[in-house]
């Protein structure tokens, strides 16, 4: 990562370079036929990235929608003066249909009941409102059945507060070749269907990150990229001819350092013992900050078990493998011991230059870094008027 660790008088802080959110966002619009186009998917914060700052910078660069889980985050967007269309992905409990109509946000419809209690709220409000309805394919999670809404469609078509923009599902396990060909098969054999049946839906989407990349057959009328907007391909693709920019570091000071001789034990319950004379250094974070923590599915099959196995077998004998490493002055040093609650140890033995206040560069997944890490955005004008709104920089 090119960026300098400068997050003046910061013991911890997290860089944000918008300007590489914004280069590759242009990166995938090159991939998209003309016409096709973009919803960049900012839930979960902008995948830690601000919400707001990401959306601004996706809408200026050619997204024309913005993709976001829950309404209040629509909400938030349009309070941060935000007037380009939202898709809502979660089905809208019972009352939150007021939300959506009052701040012209676009909902996804996932059953019927849903539908006319939204429809209710638009002619209380004598305000029409966009829907995409949700149909499930395979992820069995959230969407009428293909079943389910052959069954409705009479019924949905007579809402005439509802405007029909929108139809789409979401792929389980996108690098699965085989069942996404099915997923998208079930979808397209309704479309069709509705087709025949004089109902043509303008935006028909399919494509999440990796799919976008894999199937650009798959592409129709919108694709919705969340991952590879943030410069990080998704698992199991590789081999694409897109240049993507590093958005994020993350960077704590070292706060303390530790001269330890061959044999001496570290951090909470005595996991790790060092294997020479080193020193380690204290960094000020720990699994409060959401850093170490990592979201271990189920192994998806025996390949990936082992890997866990082996992580797992590795992380026991202290060996390197499945050791997550921060790099100090352009050097790198290995995390050793249990990652505390707010404190964590780096053995520094190689880096005899280590220093109270250096900065250290941390590896984190993105969605858990928690929001209480200071923000600092750099590489837009326009991110410093947002400052204010989701980061909570000191003015
Ligand atoms: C999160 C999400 C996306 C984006 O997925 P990526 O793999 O991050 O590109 C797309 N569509 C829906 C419905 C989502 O929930």
């Amino acid at each position: 990562m090119g960026m300098e660790g400068n997050g003046t008088g910061r013991s911890r802080w997290l860089e944000i370079n918008l300007q590489a959110i914004a280069h590759n966002v242009e990166q995938v619009r090159l991939l998209l036929k003309p016409g096709v186009r973009l919803m960049a998917v900012v839930k979960a914060d902008g995948y830690g990235h601000g919400l707001v700052q990401t959306a601004r910078v996706a809408l200026a660069r050619g997204a024309t929608m913005l993709g976001v889980t829950h309404p209040e985050e629509g909400v938030i967007l349009r309070e941060s003066g935000i007037n380009g269309p939202v898709l809502v992905f979660r089905p809208l409990l019972p009352g939150e249909e007021e939300t959506i109509v009052a701040y012209r946000l676009t909902a996804s419809l996932s059953d019927v009941q849903q539908a006319g209690r939204l429809a209710a709220a638009a002619r209380r409000a004598r305000q029409a409102v966009r829907v995409h309805t949700k149909i499930e394919t395979g992820m069995s999670r959230t969407g009428f059945t293909p079943e389910a809404l052959r069954g409705h469609v009479d019924e949905l078509l007579q809402f005439p507060e509802l405007i029909w923009e929108g139809i789409y599902t979401h792929f389980a396990a996108a690098t699965d070749r085989a069942f996404t060909l099915h997923q998208f098969q079930t979808f397209m054999d309704l479309v069709n269907d509705l087709e025949r049946r004089g109902i043509r839906i303008p935006l028909r989407h399919v494509c999440n990150s990796a799919a976008l990349l894999l199937y650009p057959e798959m592409h129709l009328d919108m694709v919705r990229a969340g991952t590879v907007l943030y410069g990080q391909l998704p698992a199991g693709v590789t081999d694409v001819s897109l240049s993507l920019q590093d958005t994020w570091s993350f960077w704590a000071r070292i706060v303390h350092l530790l001269p330890v001789i061959r044999g001496t034990t570290v951090g909470y319950g005595r996991t790790y013992r060092v294997r020479r004379d080193t020193v380690l250094a204290v960094v000020p974070v720990g699994y409060a900050d959401g850093f170490g923590v990592d979201v271990t599915p189920r192994p998806a099959g025996f390949m990936d078990l082992l890997k866990v196995l082996v992580k797992t077998a590795g992380a026991f004998y202290g060996l390197p493998w499945g050791t997550c490493h921060v790099r100090i002055n352009g050097k790198t040093a290995p995390v050793v011991g249990r990652i505390g609650m707010n404190l964590s140890c780096v053995d520094v033995g190689n880096i005899p230059e280590a220093d109270i206040g250096m900065p250290a560069l941390l590896p984190v997944r993105r969605t858990v870094l928690r929001e209480s890490i200071p923000r600092v955005y750099r590489g837009l004008e326009e991110a410093k008027e947002l400052r204010p709104m989701v980061s909570n920089l000191p003015a």
